[in-house]
């Protein structure tokens, strides 16, 4: 199913709607999906574990996954770049690619209770006496990356007061043979580790490693406290998830998973971890992250090892749909006639917005941007544009800035606000944000702002317009 043939379909990948499981419901039926629209590439056998493997994987980055046999001389392959595109991921889903966000949106406040059951793929072997470097081939990215990192793997733990499970993907270092470096953020996973250690105790938590594209985007959900974010992985695929229990806990993860990793966060500990590239192109470290303990490890027959790149295009995209969503979802309460929002690539899907809607009055804009601001800390620049405007195109954007914006009137900025700890242009997380209105005024929309179009373009049919078969010497007369 390769060859040239795949790119023909590349256009029409999204499968038309079934019943059948969708194609991001497993990472196993994922890559065959991304094998058949030729958007994998197979690496020779035995690539380098430290830096050659992500150097080939992030040179095909957005272009085609790449599947790598033997990693290291290991024999668990490893797979890299599998959600690397904002097309991939609606196919992965089965919706279009504009209606990825409104999908997320409606999965995430409709999460779909989990299946459970007790036999799973995921627990088909146990390494009862784990030793990481060992049993995992676990790569190193970029230059200055303090060692080998997992970096696709969902971290689930119990809230100790209430029972519910939360997902997110954190960062995690080899420290020791069964011992890992986890950077928790000041969110749900650290919330629920500072109840287990109040009472002095250690927090039990899985690691999964090659998790569905289904599961690595509910990951990534901002949803509140009280949410497993399984359920939102259920919910994006239309059907609930199949769940398992630990062999050491009695934690849930997902039976289809490639491997899982059953451990400990320990109460009291912490270790220096970093540094490692990030999302941001930049290096990060952590004086003090907390400590997990590896207590078992189980697996599928054969399983795949998945590994993000720091700073790639797969890195970047998980980020930006779950956020997208939230952030929609947040200004979209105070402006319904706001239509869309983008983050943009070179904003690293986080940093800056592009916002698209219908003002209803003069002035809105800036009340839009101040909204986006109040939506995520993360964001720093909003570009506000009319529904002329592709926001997911930054030419777009741009030539909307170009020609609509005046920073003497259109030009927001508020100095000294929360933003990214992990923006080096900072400091230590305190920012100024930048807001512009590049809307046109509405009493000026026909007369000075009038787009130029031609009459007839967008029902050309090109091909019947050319003559495929001519040569320029047919018309032109020969020189005696
Ligand atoms: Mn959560």
């Amino acid at each position: 199913m390769k060859s040239d043939g795949g790119k023909n379909e590349e256009k029409t990948a999204r499968k038309g709607h079934n019943n059948a499981q969708k194609a991001g419901a497993t990472l196993r039926n994922w890559l065959a999906h991304l094998e058949q629209y030729d958007r994998l590439a197979i690496a020779r056998p035995e690539v380098k574990l430290e830096f050659e493997l992500a150097a080939i994987a992030s040179t095909l980055d957005g272009r085609k996954a790449t599947f790598f046999p033997r990693p290291g001389g290991h024999n668990i392959p490893i797979v890299s770049g599998i959600v690397s595109q904002r097309d991939w991921i609606a196919d992965a889903l089965d919706v279009p690619p504009e209606k990825l966000v409104s999908a997320f949106k409606q999965a995430a406040s409709n999460p779909l209770p989990c299946k459970f059951v007790s036999d799973a793929p995921c627990q088909a072997e146990l390494i009862a006496e784990p030793e990481l470097l060992r049993d995992l081939p676990i790569p190193v990215h970029n230059e200055l990356d303090n060692g080998p990192y997992i970096t696709a793997g969902l971290i689930i733990v119990r809230n100790p007061a209430t029972g519910i499970q939360n997902v997110a993907i954190v960062r995690m270092q080899v420290v020791g043979p069964r011992r890992i470096g986890a950077l928790l953020l000041p969110r749900h996973t650290m919330a629920f580790m500072d109840i287990a250690e109040q009472a002095g105790h250690d927090l039990p938590c899985a690691i999964v490693i090659g998790a569905s594209p289904a599961e690595l985007l509910a990951s990534q959900a901002i949803a509140p406290i009280n949410c497993d974010e399984l359920e939102i992985a259920g919910a994006l695929l239309g059907e609930p998830l199949e769940v398992t229990r630990c062999k050491s806990s009695d934690l849930h993860v997902p039976a289809g998973a490639e491997i899982i990793l059953e451990g400990r966060l320990l109460a009291g500990q912490r270790a220096p971890e970093g540094p490692f590239g990030e999302f941001t192109q930049y290096y990060g470290a952590s004086p003090a992250s907390h400590v997990v303990e590896i207590d078992v490890i189980t697996h599928r027959q054969n399983p795949i090892y998945h590994t993000i790149i720091g700073g790639g295009l797969e890195h970047l995209m998980l980020g930006c749909i779950p956020r997208e969503a939230t952030i929609l979802e947040s200004i979209q309460r105070h402006f319904p006639n706001v239509v869309d929002v983008a983050l943009s690539l070179g904003g690293v899907c986080r940093y800056h917005l592009h916002v698209q809607m219908k003002p209803r009055a003069d002035g809105e804009a800036k009340n839009v941007i101040m909204a986006a601001f109040a939506a995520h800390y993360d964001i720093k620049q909003v570009i506000v544009v009319d529904a002329d405007v592709d926001v997911h195109d930054p030419k777009e954007v741009e030539w909307a800035v170009a020609t609509r914006f005046q920073a003497s009137r259109d030009l927001v900025v508020v100095l000294d606000a929360q933003g990214s700890k992990l923006d080096p242009s900072t400091r230590n997380g305190v920012g100024s944000k930048m807001g512009l209105d590049a809307t046109v005024p509405i009493a000026l929309r026909d007369s000075e702002f009038k787009r130029i179009s031609i009459p007839g373009m967008d029902r050309l049919d090109i091909d019947a317009a050319i003559d495929a078969s001519a040569q320029i010497e047919d018309y032109l007369v020969p020189t005696p």
